[in-house]
C-alpha cells in the first residue's frame, strides 16, 4: 500500500482503562440519555438544543463555553434540554484543512493520533464531570466510536457520511440517539434510508470482530440544508420542507419519528447570525401545524465564545477555526428568546 504504518495504537479498552469514567459521570450519562429519549419519543415536550462550536479545537475555550451554558440551562430547564456539541472530528469538503482534535490536538501542529485519542477522551470526560451535561460528537470514523461510547449521550452522522454502509450499521449498534443528517445533495430519501437501516439488526465486521447490532430505535433526522449543482447553499428549514419531511416519515413505521433542524451550514448559508431567525421561523411553523410540532424536536446550533471564524492559528480565544459560529452574547440571548417562545 502507498502508506506508512507508524505505530500500533492503543485499543479502546486500553484507553478506557487509562481514563475510566467515574461513577458520577456514568450516572449523569444514564440520566441524560433517558431525558433525551423522552424528548425524542414524545414522553417529554421539552425542546432539544444541541449547541456548541463547529469544532472543539481547544480544551480551555470549549470547557469555558460549556460552563457558560450551565446557568442558562438551569434557568430554562423546564422547557429546553441543552446538549453541548464537542465535535472532535471534522470532515473536510476537499479533504484538506484542520481535521479536528483527534488528528491535531494542537491545531497548528502536525497530526498526532495517539495524543489525539487521549485529548479527545479527556475533553469529553472533563466536560461531563465538570459541568454535568451529557454531550454530543459526530461519528466521522465509525471504528473510533468505541473510544467514546461510554461518554456520549448523542451522536450525529454527518452529511458526507450518511450514505455510507459502515456508518449506518454502526449506528444500529449504538445505544444513544443518533441523528442522521441529510446528505449535501439534500435528498431526503438518502437520510430516511440511513434512519431505516439503523433501526434494523445487522451482522457485520466491526473493529476486527464479527459483530451483531440490535437496531437503534432513536435514530432520527437532521435537516442541514444542501448545495445545488452550482454549489450554492439551499435551505431546507422552511414550512414546505418540514411538511415534506412529515410526509416522508408518515410512509414509514418508525417507532419514534423525530427530527432536528441544523440552523447553520447550508441552512444559514454559513451566516451564523441567521440562526436565531431560522429558529424563530421553525418555531412558528411548529405552532402552525401540529404534525411539524410533533416531528421537529429541536435544533442543532453552531455557537462559540466569539462570533465568526478565523484561520487556524488565528489566535483569538474561543473563535471557530472551522465554520463561523454565533458568539456567546447572541447565543445566551437566543436561548432565553427560544424559552419565551415555547
Ligand atoms: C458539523 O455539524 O459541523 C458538520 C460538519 O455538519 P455537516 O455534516 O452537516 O456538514
Ligand atoms: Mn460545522
Amino acid at each position: 500500500m502507498n502508506m506508512d504504518f507508524y505505530r500500533k495504537l492503543a485499543i479502546p479498552m486500553e484507553v478506557k482503562e487509562m481514563f475510566p469514567v467515574t461513577h458520577s459521570v456514568s450516572e449523569t450519562m444514564e440520566r441524560k440519555v433517558l431525558e433525551l429519549k423522552q424528548i425524542l419519543d414524545g414522553r417529554s415536550d421539552r425542546l432539544l438544543l444541541v449547541i456548541g462550536p463547529c469544532s472543539a479545537d481547544n480544551e480551555d475555550s470549549v470547557l469555558d463555553y460549556i460552563s457558560r451554558l450551565c446557568p442558562v440551562q438551569e434557568k430554562v430547564k423546564e422547557k429546553i434540554m441543552i446538549v453541548p456539541r464537542i465535535y472532535t472530528n471534522k470532515p473536510r469538503t476537499t479533504g484538506d484543512g484542520y481535521k479536528g482534535l483527534l488528528h491535531q490536538p494542537v491545531p497548528t501542529d502536525k497530526p498526532d493520533l495517539f495524543k489525539g485519542i487521549i485529548a479527545t477522551r479527556e475533553l469529553h470526560m472533563r466536560a461531563v464531570a465538570e459541568t454535568g451535561f451529557g454531550c454530543a460528537d459526530e461519528m466521522l470514523y465509525p471504528e473510533n466510536h468505541k473510544y467514546l461510547d461510554d461518554i456520549l449521550v448523542y451522536v450525529a452522522v454527518g452529511a458526507r457520511s450518511v450514505e455510507d454502509q459502515q456508518h449506518r450499521l454502526t449506528a444500529s449498534g449504538i445505544e444513544v440517539p443518533v441523528g442522521m443528517k441529510n446528505p449535501t445533495s439534500g435528498d431526503y430519501s438518502v437520510m430516511m434510508n440511513a434512519i431505516l437501516a439503523a433501526h434494523h439488526e445487522h451482522t457485520f465486521i466491526y473493529r476486527g470482530w464479527e459483530a451483531h447490532s440490535f437496531g437503534n430505535p432513536y435514530t432520527h433526522a437532521i435537516l442541514r440544508g444542501f448545495t445545488n449543482k452550482h454549489g450554492q447553499h439551499q435551505p431546507n428549514y422552511h414550512y414546505e420542507d418540514l411538511e415534506l419531511l412529515c410526509d416522508f416519515f408518515e410512509k414509514t413505521e418508525l417507532p419514534h419519528p423525530a427530527a432536528l433542524i441544523d440552523t447553520n451550514h447550508s441552512n444559514s448559508g454559513k451566516d451564523p447570525f441567521m440562526q436565531p431567525r431560522i429558529i424563530r421561523e421553525v418555531l412558528q411553523s411548529r405552532s402552525y401545524d401540529p404534525r411539524i410540532k410533533k416531528l421537529v424536536k429541536g435544533f442543532m446550533v453552531e455557537s462559540y465564545i466569539e462570533s465568526g471564524a478565523q484561520p487556524v492559528g488565528g489566535g483569538v480565544y474561543g473563535k471557530s477555526i472551522t465554520d463561523p459560529c454565533l458568539g456567546w452574547t447572541e447565543t445566551e440571548r437566543m436561548i432565553y428568546e427560544i424559552a419565551e417562545m415555547l
